[in-house]
């Protein structure tokens, strides 16, 4: 046992014949570097940092065994001896900072992104464009052969061992269910049938590739499903699989069709520990936690109060590399914390691009920057301690230079103060810490409480000056709105300067107006309080019904205000929200009676309320309060100082601007300077 912080997570672990040099696994995630031109230099970039940065297992990004299992038709695949050769300089750099790294072996079954693909029956995904095709008997001693091809390259490139995806809707978890697989050969029906092909292709694998080699399996612990197994077939595949070879079970939770959300900011920390931990009561090899867990302390306590013996966490090292030194040196306040949003990871994912990280603008991209020193230091003001102020700030005081970072409020943080008050947002306050902690150890010197101006920056011995000062919230032109006093600012709503009355109209439908409804109507405790969490979504956390899923979902309380939502755009309320969380709030909000206009053209306020026109038809939307959400206007500082002068974030553009483009932006100058 570790005597350092967080004990049980430092604390040594034997997995199979494996030790690993604590119980943190980065799990598996989807990046496309696979893709790059030099995937093989790039990802050795992103592993390795990981491995130097103390993580004990590394899972790789998934690849898959042969054609039909790509998620996209190209891939990523690991099929070939070539392809293999180009992750020899992965492994290498991963052992030689002291880690061990499994490759993901993943078919993608009917979830793949392509029209040639397959299942174990032709039943479309009710998330798919494609309905795939049955794989006859052949097809399925084929895809044995592939899985053990590819275990068999993994190892011949260096991997310790390789990481078996059964979860998540894809190929293996859609033979052990009913639900996607009618079969009525040996491959389908009864239980053990159904478990088949997952346990066939664990001993093909260990048969071939003998005792050492790690066999990692994720399994579904609760699918999240109509139709999904129970936990006692659950138990009775984890015992099969467990006979075959598997050394270490990786949790997971539902599948990608699911309408429960599992991952992203909604879902509270650590909220399905409880399938996880009923799995584990009947295994004899150990089980890694999964889902939302993002800060060392919550993954110790899952471990200190014997709830599984690993923890599983991917998007985390997105956000920092460091996450197991951090913690492991008592510096868990410098830790860089994922706060779910799924911006820059998933969602890109989703949409043919290469991960990022909100919080982390240098994750997967790590060849690509240089944080070296600076050549010459010079004394430099930042205007405005928001995100891009802060992003820039510390990035060029961590490169030497002599830093002042003027705020005119009495904090830092900017709008990010305003996510804090959203439901499901209150991860932000960790990005407030994170620049807190960093101000601090870059040697920053803060001033808060003054509005900086030419005169502030005069006579100081600034070299330059960057002006991140923001934005301002747009204030449309409309007949009746100037002086009305139930018009409010979405800011002063947020911050609680104003409260509003029970029937409340909110103008604009961005990410900002359907934040200003979450804000109004949903309980923060939902996305807080696992019990509330699993309540309110009717999860049977005995995994005893088929899916996991109660037969009736608790019903949601009840509203305190009555909301109505506009826009002028046609199409779709929140068109423009994240891919991978827009329909929780848009589905959770509808819940909660939210009435979503869109092609509505504004005509003018009176006190009956707000007048518009949709198509032919004119409404008036009887208020007490108007919140305007309508987006924001760059606010630049004037700085005539005669300094060369750089001008980022909402000062340079407000136009889709976001927490995203600012940390960015504010990064790459802090390099720059
Ligand atoms: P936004 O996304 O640009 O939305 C502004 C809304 O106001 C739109 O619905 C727009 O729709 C309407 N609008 C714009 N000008 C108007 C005018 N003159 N009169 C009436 N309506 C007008 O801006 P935002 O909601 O302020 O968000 C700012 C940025 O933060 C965006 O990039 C957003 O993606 C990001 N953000 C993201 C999240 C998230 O959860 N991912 C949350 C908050 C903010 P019409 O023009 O069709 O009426
Ligand atoms: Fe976490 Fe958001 Fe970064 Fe993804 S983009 S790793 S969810 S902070």
């Amino acid at each position: 046992m570790s005597t350092g912080p967080y004990p049980t997570l430092m604390s040594p672990i034997k997995v199979g014949h494996t030790v690993l040099r604590n119980r943190v696994i980065m799990g598996g995630m989807h990046t496309r570097v696979e893709f790059a031109e030099n995937a093989g230099e790039r990802l050795a970039g992103f592993y390795g940092a990981r491995a130097r940065g103390g993580v004990g297992l590394i899972i790789t990004g998934g690849y898959s065994p042969n054609a039909a299992g790509g998620y996209d038709a190209d891939g990523p695949f690991l099929m070939t001896k070539d392809q293999a050769a180009d992750l020899e300089q992965v492994t290498e750099v991963v052992h030689a900072a002291g880690a061990k790294i499994c490759l993901q072996i993943s078919h993608t079954g009917r979830s793949a992104r392509h029209e040639g693909l397959v299942a174990p029956s032709e039943i479309r995904s009710p998330i798919s464009r494609f309905t795939p095709r049955a794989l006859s008997h052949d097809d399925i001693i084929q895809t044995i052969d592939d899985f053990a091809n590819c275990a068999r390259l993994a190892r011949n490139a260096g991997f310790d061992g390789v990481e078996i995806i059964g979860s998540g809707g894809y190929l293996l978890s859609e033979f052990t269910t009913r639900r996607a697989n009618i079969r009525d050969d040996i491959w389908g029906g009864s239980v053990e049938n159904r478990h088949r092909l997952p346990v066939e292709i664990v001993r093909r694998i260990r048969a071939e590739q003998g005792a050492g080699f790690l066999i990692t399996y994720r399994i579904g612990a609760a699918d999240l499903v109509e139709d999904g197994q129970t936990g006692a077939e659950i138990d009775q595949l984890a015992a099969a699989l467990t006979g075959a070879g598997v050394d270490l079970f990786t949790g997971y939770v539902g599948w990608h069709e699911s309408r429960i959300p599992t991952v992203a900011y909604p879902v509270p920390r650590a909220a399905f520990t409880y399938a996880i931990n009923r799995l584990k009561r009947g295994l004899s090899v150990p089980v890694a936690a999964c889902n939302r867990i993002n800060t060392p302390q919550v993954a110790d306590d899952i471990l200190s109060r014997g709830e599984a013996d690993m923890v599983y966490m991917s998007r985390p090292f997105l956000a920092d590399a460091d996450f197991v030194a951090k913690a492991r040196d008592g510096r868990a306040d410098a830790i860089n914390t994922c706060i779910a949003c799924n911006q820059l990871c998933l969602d890109h994912i989703m949409t043919d691009r290469e991960a990022g990280c909100l919080v982390n603008p240098a994750a997967a991209r790590e060849t690509q920057f240089d944080e070296t020193p600076a050549a010459r230091p010079r004394k430099i003001a930042v205007i405005g301690g928001g995100p891009a102020g802060l992003s820039c700030a510390t990035t060029a005081a961590a490169r030497g230079h002599d830093v002042t970072l003027f705020e005119a409020a009495d904090h830092i943080g900017g709008q990010i103060n305003l996510a804090c008050h959203v439901p499901g947002k209150t991860e932000y306050n960790e990005l407030l810490r994170y620049y807190r902690t960093r101000l601090d150890t870059t040697g920053v010197t803060l001033r808060t409480g003054r509005t900086a101006d030419a005169e502030t920056i005069a006579g100081q011995g600034f070299d330059a000056v960057v002006v991140a000062s923001g934005s301002l919230p747009r204030q449309p032109s409309l007949p009746g709105l100037a002086g009305d006093a139930r018009v409010v600012m979405y800011d002063d709503l947020l911050a609680g300067r104003v409260t509003a009355g029970p029937r409340v109209a909110i103008m604009g439908m961005g990410g900002i107006g359907f934040d200003v409804a979450k804000f109004l109507l949903i309980p923060g405790e939902l996305a807080t309080d696992p019990e509330a969490f699993q309540s309110y979504y009717g999860l049977d956390t005995s995994v005893q019904q088929a899916g996991g899923l109660l037969e009736t979902p608790v019903p949601a309380q009840g509203p305190h205000h009555q909301v109505t939502m506009l826009q002028r755009k046609p199409g779709r309320p929140g068109a423009s929200l994240g891919v991978s969380t827009g329909w929780i709030g848009r589905s959770t909000l509808q819940q909660y009676g939210v009435d979503m206009l869109t092609g509505v053209t504004y005509s003018h306020l009176d006190a009956a309320g707000l007048h518009i026109e949709q198509g032919e038809k004119t409404a008036v939307v009887a208020l007490d309060t108007l919140v305007i959400c309508t987006g924001q206007d760059p606010h630049p500082v004037a700085v005539q100082s005669g300094l060369p002068v750089h001008l980022i974030g909402g000062a340079r553009s407000a136009a889709e601007l976001d927490a995203a483009r600012a940390i960015d932006e504010g990064y790459r100058l802090g390099l720059q300077l």
